[in-house]
Protein backbone atom coordinates (compact mmCIF):
# COMPACT_ATOMS: atom_id res chain seq x y z
CA UNK A 1 0.00 0.00 0.00
CA UNK A 2 1.31 3.59 -1.17
CA UNK A 3 1.38 6.43 1.31
CA UNK A 4 -1.55 7.62 -1.10
CA UNK A 5 -3.52 5.15 -0.67
CA UNK A 6 -3.51 4.89 3.00
CA UNK A 7 -4.19 8.41 3.08
CA UNK A 8 -7.25 8.23 1.07
CA UNK A 9 -8.56 5.20 3.32
CA UNK A 10 -7.06 7.85 6.14
CA UNK A 11 -9.94 10.22 4.32
CA UNK A 12 -12.70 8.10 4.02
CA UNK A 13 -12.58 7.13 7.68
CA UNK A 14 -13.06 10.54 8.48
CA UNK A 15 -15.63 11.25 6.06
CA UNK A 16 -17.71 8.12 7.71
CA UNK A 17 -17.23 9.54 11.22
CA UNK A 18 -18.13 12.70 10.27
CA UNK A 19 -21.40 11.52 9.13
CA UNK A 20 -21.56 10.12 12.49
CA UNK A 21 -21.21 12.96 14.35
CA UNK A 22 -17.68 11.75 15.76
CA UNK A 23 -16.30 15.00 14.88
CA UNK A 24 -13.18 14.67 16.77
CA UNK A 25 -12.06 11.87 15.83
CA UNK A 26 -13.02 13.01 11.79
CA UNK A 27 -10.60 15.78 12.35
CA UNK A 28 -7.87 13.34 13.89
CA UNK A 29 -8.00 10.94 10.88
CA UNK A 30 -8.26 14.22 8.37
CA UNK A 31 -4.89 15.08 9.53
CA UNK A 32 -3.11 12.34 9.28
CA UNK A 33 -4.79 11.75 5.78
CA UNK A 34 -3.24 14.86 5.09
CA UNK A 35 0.28 14.24 6.38
CA UNK A 36 0.95 10.59 4.91
CA UNK A 37 1.27 11.36 1.19
CA UNK A 38 3.06 14.68 1.73
CA UNK A 39 5.63 13.65 4.46
CA UNK A 40 5.49 9.87 4.99
CA UNK A 41 7.14 8.06 1.89
CA UNK A 42 8.71 6.06 3.98
CA UNK A 43 5.22 4.81 5.50
CA UNK A 44 6.48 1.03 5.39
CA UNK A 45 9.53 1.21 6.92
CA UNK A 46 7.79 3.26 9.78
CA UNK A 47 5.62 0.27 9.86
CA UNK A 48 8.80 -2.15 9.73
CA UNK A 49 10.25 -0.63 12.57
CA UNK A 50 7.02 0.11 14.63
CA UNK A 51 7.87 3.51 14.62
CA UNK A 52 3.79 4.35 13.41
CA UNK A 53 2.43 5.80 16.88
CA UNK A 54 5.76 8.46 16.63
CA UNK A 55 4.13 10.41 14.11
CA UNK A 56 2.21 13.66 14.72
CA UNK A 57 -1.57 13.53 15.63
CA UNK A 58 -1.03 9.41 15.73
CA UNK A 59 -2.39 7.94 18.69
CA UNK A 60 -2.87 4.00 19.25
CA UNK A 61 -5.89 3.71 17.25
CA UNK A 62 -4.41 5.54 13.92
CA UNK A 63 -1.11 3.87 14.48
CA UNK A 64 -3.52 0.04 14.70
CA UNK A 65 -5.28 1.09 11.44
CA UNK A 66 -2.12 2.52 9.46
CA UNK A 67 -0.55 -0.64 10.69
CA UNK A 68 -2.99 -2.86 9.05
CA UNK A 69 -3.48 -1.05 6.12
CA UNK A 70 0.34 -1.22 5.20
CA UNK A 71 0.42 -5.25 6.11
CA UNK A 72 -2.95 -5.88 4.73
CA UNK A 73 -4.60 -3.39 2.18
CA UNK A 74 -7.43 -3.61 3.86
CA UNK A 75 -8.69 -1.76 7.24
CA UNK A 76 -11.36 -3.33 9.21
CA UNK A 77 -12.38 -0.10 10.91
CA UNK A 78 -13.57 1.37 7.65
CA UNK A 79 -15.14 -1.74 6.53
CA UNK A 80 -17.15 -1.86 9.52
CA UNK A 81 -17.87 1.45 9.19
CA UNK A 82 -18.99 1.43 5.81
CA UNK A 83 -21.00 -1.66 6.39
CA UNK A 84 -23.22 0.73 8.91
CA UNK A 85 -23.33 3.13 5.95
CA UNK A 86 -24.08 1.05 3.39
CA UNK A 87 -21.40 1.98 0.77
CA UNK A 88 -19.36 -0.93 -0.78
CA UNK A 89 -16.45 0.45 -3.29
CA UNK A 90 -14.10 -0.82 -5.24
CA UNK A 91 -10.61 1.36 -5.22
CA UNK A 92 -7.73 1.41 -8.11
CA UNK A 93 -4.75 -0.93 -7.56
CA UNK A 94 -1.54 1.48 -7.95
CA UNK A 95 -0.86 2.65 -10.72
CA UNK A 96 -4.49 1.53 -12.60
CA UNK A 97 -6.84 3.86 -13.57
CA UNK A 98 -10.25 4.16 -11.44
CA UNK A 99 -12.73 1.37 -11.78
CA UNK A 100 -14.99 5.10 -12.16
CA UNK A 101 -12.99 5.76 -15.41
CA UNK A 102 -13.13 2.25 -16.48
CA UNK A 103 -17.10 2.68 -16.60
CA UNK A 104 -17.34 5.78 -18.10
CA UNK A 105 -16.20 8.86 -15.75
CA UNK A 106 -13.86 10.99 -18.45
CA UNK A 107 -12.83 14.10 -16.53
CA UNK A 108 -13.00 15.70 -12.68
CA UNK A 109 -14.13 19.26 -13.67
CA UNK A 110 -13.86 20.71 -10.39
CA UNK A 111 -9.87 20.97 -9.20
CA UNK A 112 -7.23 23.91 -7.58
CA UNK A 113 -3.74 24.03 -8.37
CA UNK A 114 -0.74 25.79 -6.80
CA UNK A 115 -1.89 29.02 -8.79
CA UNK A 116 -3.91 29.61 -5.80
CA UNK A 117 -4.05 27.50 -3.04
CA UNK A 118 -3.47 23.79 -4.79
CA UNK A 119 -0.95 21.85 -3.47
CA UNK A 120 0.15 20.81 -7.21
CA UNK A 121 1.22 22.40 -10.79
CA UNK A 122 -1.45 22.21 -13.65
CA UNK A 123 1.04 19.88 -15.30
CA UNK A 124 1.35 17.46 -11.98
CA UNK A 125 -2.62 17.70 -11.73
CA UNK A 126 -3.34 16.86 -15.32
CA UNK A 127 -0.47 13.57 -15.52
CA UNK A 128 -2.24 12.54 -12.24
CA UNK A 129 -5.32 12.96 -13.81
CA UNK A 130 -4.23 10.99 -16.82
CA UNK A 131 -2.62 8.57 -15.12
CA UNK A 132 -6.15 7.33 -14.05
CA UNK A 133 -7.24 7.29 -17.06
CA UNK A 134 -9.45 10.74 -17.32
CA UNK A 135 -9.13 12.51 -21.11
CA UNK A 136 -10.17 16.45 -19.61
CA UNK A 137 -9.58 18.08 -16.22
CA UNK A 138 -10.67 21.69 -15.46
CA UNK A 139 -8.82 23.31 -13.04
CA UNK A 140 -10.97 26.12 -11.25
CA UNK A 141 -9.12 28.72 -9.16
CA UNK A 142 -10.86 30.68 -6.64
CA UNK A 143 -11.72 34.49 -7.28
CA UNK A 144 -9.87 37.07 -5.23
CA UNK A 145 -12.37 37.68 -2.52
CA UNK A 146 -11.06 34.18 -0.77
CA UNK A 147 -7.82 35.74 0.35
CA UNK A 148 -6.55 33.07 2.36
CA UNK A 149 -6.74 30.97 -0.52
CA UNK A 150 -4.80 33.68 -3.20
CA UNK A 151 -7.45 33.73 -5.36
CA UNK A 152 -7.52 34.92 -9.36
CA UNK A 153 -8.41 38.41 -10.40
CA UNK A 154 -9.33 39.03 -14.00
CA UNK A 155 -5.10 39.79 -14.82
CA UNK A 156 -4.12 36.86 -13.14
CA UNK A 157 -6.92 34.21 -15.35
CA UNK A 158 -5.67 36.01 -18.20
CA UNK A 159 -2.33 34.90 -17.29
CA UNK A 160 -3.11 31.53 -16.07
CA UNK A 161 -4.82 30.79 -19.67
CA UNK A 162 -1.27 31.17 -21.51
CA UNK A 163 0.18 28.53 -18.92
CA UNK A 164 -2.93 26.17 -19.67
CA UNK A 165 -2.60 26.50 -23.62
CA UNK A 166 1.52 25.83 -22.92
CA UNK A 167 0.27 22.70 -20.28
CA UNK A 168 -2.14 21.53 -23.42
CA UNK A 169 0.51 21.65 -26.18
CA UNK A 170 2.67 19.29 -24.02
CA UNK A 171 0.03 16.83 -22.75
CA UNK A 172 -0.89 13.76 -24.82
CA UNK A 173 -4.34 12.08 -23.59
CA UNK A 174 -6.00 14.72 -21.49
CA UNK A 175 -7.17 18.40 -22.27
CA UNK A 176 -6.81 21.01 -19.28
CA UNK A 177 -10.06 23.28 -19.30
CA UNK A 178 -9.59 26.72 -17.83
CA UNK A 179 -12.14 27.62 -15.11
CA UNK A 180 -12.96 29.34 -12.00
CA UNK A 181 -14.54 28.65 -8.74
CA UNK A 182 -15.99 31.94 -8.06
CA UNK A 183 -17.10 33.80 -5.08
CA UNK A 184 -21.07 33.48 -4.77
CA UNK A 185 -21.42 37.32 -3.02
CA UNK A 186 -23.79 37.67 -0.29
CA UNK A 187 -25.83 39.64 -2.46
CA UNK A 188 -25.98 37.29 -5.23
CA UNK A 189 -23.18 38.86 -7.53
CA UNK A 190 -20.34 37.59 -8.64
CA UNK A 191 -16.89 38.18 -7.78
CA UNK A 192 -15.21 38.42 -11.10
CA UNK A 193 -16.27 40.96 -13.74
CA UNK A 194 -18.70 39.31 -16.67
CA UNK A 195 -15.06 39.80 -19.58
CA UNK A 196 -13.21 37.95 -17.41
CA UNK A 197 -15.63 34.58 -16.66
CA UNK A 198 -16.95 34.97 -20.88
CA UNK A 199 -13.11 34.12 -21.73
CA UNK A 200 -13.24 30.79 -19.47
CA UNK A 201 -14.59 27.59 -20.44
CA UNK A 202 -16.19 27.02 -17.42
CA UNK A 203 -17.20 28.74 -14.77
CA UNK A 204 -18.63 26.73 -11.39
CA UNK A 205 -20.16 29.24 -9.06
CA UNK A 206 -19.92 28.42 -4.78
CA UNK A 207 -20.73 29.30 -1.66
CA UNK A 208 -18.37 29.92 0.80
CA UNK A 209 -18.81 32.58 3.05
CA UNK A 210 -22.57 34.21 4.81
CA UNK A 211 -23.65 31.13 4.99
CA UNK A 212 -25.90 31.07 7.83
CA UNK A 213 -27.56 33.97 6.18
CA UNK A 214 -31.69 34.22 6.84
CA UNK A 215 -33.53 31.89 4.30
CA UNK A 216 -35.25 34.04 1.93
CA UNK A 217 -32.43 36.28 1.76
CA UNK A 218 -30.16 33.36 0.87
CA UNK A 219 -32.67 31.72 -1.50
CA UNK A 220 -32.73 35.19 -3.42
CA UNK A 221 -28.63 34.97 -3.40
CA UNK A 222 -28.87 31.57 -5.27
CA UNK A 223 -31.53 32.61 -7.47
CA UNK A 224 -29.39 36.19 -8.88
CA UNK A 225 -26.53 33.97 -8.83
CA UNK A 226 -28.63 31.51 -11.60
CA UNK A 227 -29.43 34.59 -13.65
CA UNK A 228 -25.81 35.03 -14.59
CA UNK A 229 -25.50 34.02 -18.49
CA UNK A 230 -22.07 32.50 -17.80
CA UNK A 231 -22.80 30.41 -14.66
CA UNK A 232 -22.41 27.00 -15.90
CA UNK A 233 -21.94 25.03 -12.09
CA UNK A 234 -23.34 25.85 -8.76
CA UNK A 235 -20.17 23.89 -6.85
CA UNK A 236 -21.24 22.33 -3.26
CA UNK A 237 -24.60 23.99 -3.46
CA UNK A 238 -25.13 24.38 0.33
CA UNK A 239 -21.38 24.58 1.67
CA UNK A 240 -22.25 21.93 4.10
CA UNK A 241 -19.40 20.18 6.18
CA UNK A 242 -20.85 17.07 7.93
CA UNK A 243 -20.48 16.77 11.14
CA UNK A 244 -19.22 20.25 11.86
CA UNK A 245 -21.14 22.76 9.51
CA UNK A 246 -24.84 22.44 8.32
CA UNK A 247 -24.91 24.14 5.30
CA UNK A 248 -26.85 27.10 4.03
CA UNK A 249 -31.00 26.94 4.44
CA UNK A 250 -32.55 28.08 1.16
CA UNK A 251 -35.58 27.39 -0.72
CA UNK A 252 -33.82 24.23 -2.26
CA UNK A 253 -36.97 23.32 -4.55
CA UNK A 254 -37.18 26.83 -5.87
CA UNK A 255 -33.38 27.29 -6.42
CA UNK A 256 -32.67 23.98 -7.94
CA UNK A 257 -36.15 24.21 -10.36
CA UNK A 258 -34.72 27.57 -11.11
CA UNK A 259 -31.18 25.93 -11.89
CA UNK A 260 -33.19 22.91 -14.05
CA UNK A 261 -35.23 25.63 -16.26
CA UNK A 262 -31.67 27.94 -16.68
CA UNK A 263 -29.74 24.29 -18.15
CA UNK A 264 -26.93 25.18 -14.65
CA UNK A 265 -25.10 22.19 -13.20
CA UNK A 266 -25.39 21.39 -9.47
CA UNK A 267 -22.06 19.87 -8.36
CA UNK A 268 -21.63 16.97 -6.46
CA UNK A 269 -18.62 17.78 -4.77
CA UNK A 270 -17.01 14.56 -3.37
CA UNK A 271 -14.38 16.13 -1.03
CA UNK A 272 -15.19 13.76 1.77
CA UNK A 273 -15.50 16.88 4.12
CA UNK A 274 -18.60 18.18 2.16
CA UNK A 275 -19.83 15.43 0.00
CA UNK A 276 -22.12 18.19 -0.88
CA UNK A 277 -25.13 17.61 -1.97
CA UNK A 278 -26.16 15.55 0.67
CA UNK A 279 -28.23 11.89 -1.36
CA UNK A 280 -31.71 14.09 -0.33
CA UNK A 281 -30.85 17.12 -1.30
CA UNK A 282 -29.59 15.22 -4.96
CA UNK A 283 -32.37 13.17 -5.58
CA UNK A 284 -34.79 16.08 -4.83
CA UNK A 285 -32.95 18.19 -7.26
CA UNK A 286 -32.92 15.19 -9.82
CA UNK A 287 -36.45 15.11 -8.97
CA UNK A 288 -37.18 18.76 -10.51
CA UNK A 289 -34.92 18.03 -13.98
CA UNK A 290 -31.49 18.64 -12.65
CA UNK A 291 -28.12 17.80 -14.25
CA UNK A 292 -25.15 16.98 -12.12
CA UNK A 293 -21.50 17.34 -12.53
CA UNK A 294 -19.59 14.76 -10.02
CA UNK A 295 -15.79 16.44 -9.06
CA UNK A 296 -13.17 15.60 -6.07
CA UNK A 297 -12.32 19.46 -5.94
CA UNK A 298 -8.89 18.24 -5.43
CA UNK A 299 -6.59 20.14 -4.07
CA UNK A 300 -3.57 17.45 -4.80
CA UNK A 301 -3.04 14.71 -7.36
CA UNK A 302 -3.55 12.33 -4.89
CA UNK A 303 -7.67 13.48 -4.45
CA UNK A 304 -8.48 12.63 -7.56
CA UNK A 305 -10.17 9.42 -5.73
CA UNK A 306 -12.21 11.84 -3.88
CA UNK A 307 -14.90 10.69 -6.82
CA UNK A 308 -14.07 7.12 -6.04
CA UNK A 309 -15.40 7.78 -2.79
CA UNK A 310 -18.62 9.97 -3.30
CA UNK A 311 -20.20 8.07 -6.26
CA UNK A 312 -22.24 5.87 -3.82
CA UNK A 313 -23.98 9.52 -3.28
CA UNK A 314 -25.82 9.04 -7.31
CA UNK A 315 -26.27 5.71 -6.73
CA UNK A 316 -28.07 6.40 -2.92
CA UNK A 317 -30.28 9.55 -5.26
CA UNK A 318 -30.74 7.30 -7.63
CA UNK A 319 -29.45 9.09 -10.27
CA UNK A 320 -28.13 7.83 -13.26
CA UNK A 321 -25.03 8.41 -15.08
CA UNK A 322 -26.79 9.80 -18.32
CA UNK A 323 -27.51 12.95 -15.60
CA UNK A 324 -24.38 13.51 -14.69
CA UNK A 325 -21.82 15.40 -17.18
CA UNK A 326 -18.66 14.29 -16.52
CA UNK A 327 -19.75 10.87 -18.72
CA UNK A 328 -19.80 12.93 -21.91
CA UNK A 329 -17.15 12.91 -24.37
CA UNK A 330 -14.82 16.74 -24.33
CA UNK A 331 -17.15 17.95 -27.65
CA UNK A 332 -20.30 17.06 -26.14
CA UNK A 333 -18.94 18.66 -22.48
CA UNK A 334 -18.35 21.75 -24.55
CA UNK A 335 -21.67 21.71 -25.63
CA UNK A 336 -23.56 21.66 -22.33
CA UNK A 337 -21.07 24.59 -21.11
CA UNK A 338 -21.20 26.61 -24.76
ZN1 LIG B 1 -15.34 25.76 -2.86
ZN1 LIG C 1 -12.99 24.14 -4.80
Amino acid sequence: MTPDEAAAHLSEIAYLLRHQGDTHRARAFTRVGGLVPRERPDLVALRQTDRLATLEGVGSGIARTLAELVDTGRSTYLERLREELDQPIAYPAPGEPSPLVLGGYRGDLHSHTDGSDGGASVLAMARAAHARGSEYLATTHHSPRITVCNGLGPERLAAQRHLIDEANRELEGITILQGVEVDINEDGSLDEPDEALAALDIVIASPHVGLRMERSAMTDRMLRALENPHVDVIGHPTGRRPGTRPGADYDHEAVFAAAAARGVLLELDCDPARMDLSPELAALAASLGCRFSLDSDAHAPDQFIYVDLGIWVTRRAGIGTDRVVNWLALDDLKEVFA
